[in-house]
């Protein structure tokens, strides 16, 4: 669509749940932009990436359109937007990239506080709010069952007591919003995250190289997302028993002292928390001068 372009274009949510992680996740892969004044577009600096600040629903459409050619979006968002474009006959045109493991949520079934929940054949000829009807439909298509979809595009959770529907198809993190509104979730539909979406095939040609790169980058920085480098020295002997308290170490790099025979010097990257708990464990097994770094990027 329209002239090429040599600028790679990400849509992320302009403002929402999303918003701040992605935009700091993208800075953590180095990109950097220079903000307009409306705020919708954001002109990339240290790359030619730019940003562009729209509604989390708008996102895979976009990609669809080859308007942007990557999103940081609910999986909830994309694979809603996935069914309804399959049930209208239309060709995939994006998919999910990457999980970015951060707006994790579930879509779940809540039915109203008094119901003795039985499992999914109690659906039969019911009504259920949602803003998922795609995700829904699909859901009751494979269980084999016969219920009513009633599409809300929000406040979905007052339906029941407005009578609008007898049960709920809902997002739900904390499931306060739930409880508040006399809910209980009773069944998972769509264990979802923010995910990186992108086109269905391969990047127009001109923009590949970037995306790829792109890519690398954000591979590296969510494999070091929750990681510290952990610093120390111990001696020699106590190595195999301070090694077994670093299950989530990856190869520990071990090197000899200047000085001190017997003394070494450890350096491991942990992919679990290093906590208090645990560096008092390893001082408590020998380990001196111990450190912790963040770990801010990594190239495989
Ligand atoms: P927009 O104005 O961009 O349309 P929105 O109101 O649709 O915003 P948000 O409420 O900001 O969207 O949610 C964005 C995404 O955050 C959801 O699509 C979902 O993937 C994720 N999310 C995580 N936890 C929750 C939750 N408890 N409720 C709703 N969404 C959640
Ligand atoms: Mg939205």
């Amino acid at each position: 669509t329209g002239a090429p372009r040599d600028r790679l274009r990400i849509a992320i949510q302009k403002s929402g749940r999303l918003s701040e992680p992605a935009r700091a996740l993208l800075a953590s892969c180095g990109l950097s932009w220079r903000e307009s004044r409306d705020r919708l577009f954001c002109y990339g600096e240290t790359l030619p990436i730019d940003l562009l600040l729209v509604r989390d629903d708008d996102i895979p459409g976009l990609i669809a359109d080859g308007v942007c050619d990557l999103g940081i979006v609910g999986r909830n968002v994309l694979l809603e937007q996935a069914g309804e474009r399959a049930a209208n006959g239309r060709a995939e045109a994006f998919r999910e990239w990457r999980p970015l493991g951060f707006g994790g949520c579930r879509l779940m079934l809540a039915v109203p506080d008094g119901w003795d929940w039985r499992g999914p054949a109690q659906l039969a000829g019911r009504r259920i709010a949602t803003s998922y009807p795609a995700l829904l439909s699909n859901w009751l298509q494979e269980q084999g069952i016969a219920a009513q979809v009633v599409t809300l595009s929000g406040s979905v959770e007052i339906a029941p007591r407005l009578g609008q529907a007898d049960l709920i198809c809902d997002l739900v993190s904390s499931g306060a919003t739930l409880a508040a509104n006399q809910l209980r979730p009773v069944q998972t539909l769509l264990e979802s995250e923010a995910v990186l979406a992108g086109p269905a095939r391969d990047f127009e040609a001109e923009r590949a190289e970037l995306a790829e790169m792109l890519l690398r980058r954000l591979d590296g920085a969510l494999r070091v997302r929750h990681s510290k480098l952990l610093l120390f020295q111990a001696p020699r002997r106590l190595l195999p028993q301070l090694l077994s308290l670093l299950p989530d170490a990856e190869s520990p790099t071990v090197m000899r002292l200047d000085q001190g025979e017997d003394d070494l010097a450890l350096q491991a990257l942990c992919h679990g928390a290093v906590t208090w708990q645990r560096l008092e464990e390893l001082k408590r097994a020998g380990a001196r001068g111990l450190m912790v770094l963040p770990v801010e990027g990594m190239l495989a």
